[in-house]
């Protein structure tokens, strides 16, 4: 096989690969109640001018692998791709080692927010404060607005994940693994912020 035509296959294995891991990562979100119907959104860097995201208006947890939408890093996304796509793009332009971004409406998280405007405490848990070692906070605004997308690429330039007021949560990942890993770390740092807050009531 010629070096070329090698290349090209590895390209269409790699992207078949990523397609099904999306997939899989949406139907877990679901599972686990961190997204709701055609809640959140999530994508992976193909390569570092290529990312594949999930399409708007779909629920996440019954995603097939066709429906993930090619994206351009630098170019408006296509109508089909999801809401958020201004804001991934955004992200992987700034954060060149960012390989995956995961945004879900946890409910503990959400609730914590809610409730005074905490985010949740890394360092409340030893894994918290390995696997997310700081979060961010974004105030609101419109969302799919390009004015969120540039607030929270600013705020994932410092931190792996920040909070959306009166949103959810945005984590990116060097893997679509380590992504989904932060977002579900925040949510159970986010029930122990409640519990805490519970008992010194
Ligand atoms: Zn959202």
């Amino acid at each position: 096989m010629g070096a070329g035509l090698q290349g090209r296959a590895v390209r269409i294995w790699r992207e078949a690969r990523v397609r099904s891991e999306l997939v899989a990562a949406g139907a877990l979100l679901a599972r686990r109640g961190l997204i709701r119907h055609a809640e959140g959104n999530l994508s992976c860097r193909l390569d570092p001018r290529h990312v594949l995201i999930t399409p708007r208006g779909v629920a996440k947890g019954l995603l097939t692998a066709p429906d993930l939408v090619l994206c351009e890093v630098g170019q408006a996304p296509p109508a089909e791709a999801s809401s958020e796509a201004w804001l991934h793009l955004e992200v992987y332009r700034r954060i060149p080692l960012v390989a995956a971004l995961v945004h879900a409406h946890p409910p503990a998280l959400l609730a914590l927010e809610h409730g005074g405007g905490q985010v949740p405490d890394p360092r409340d848990l030893q894994e918290g404060e390995l696997l997310v070692g700081s979060v961010a906070f974004v105030p609101a605004y419109p969302p799919g607005s390009r004015e969120l997308a540039q607030a929270c690429a600013v705020a994932l330039t410092e931190s792996p994940v920040a909070v959306l007021s009166r949103h959810g949560v945005v984590a990116w990942g060097h893997d679509l693994g380590e992504a989904l890993a932060r977002v579900e770390a925040v949510e159970l740092l986010a029930a122990v912020g409640l519990a805490g807050r519970e008992a010194g009531r």
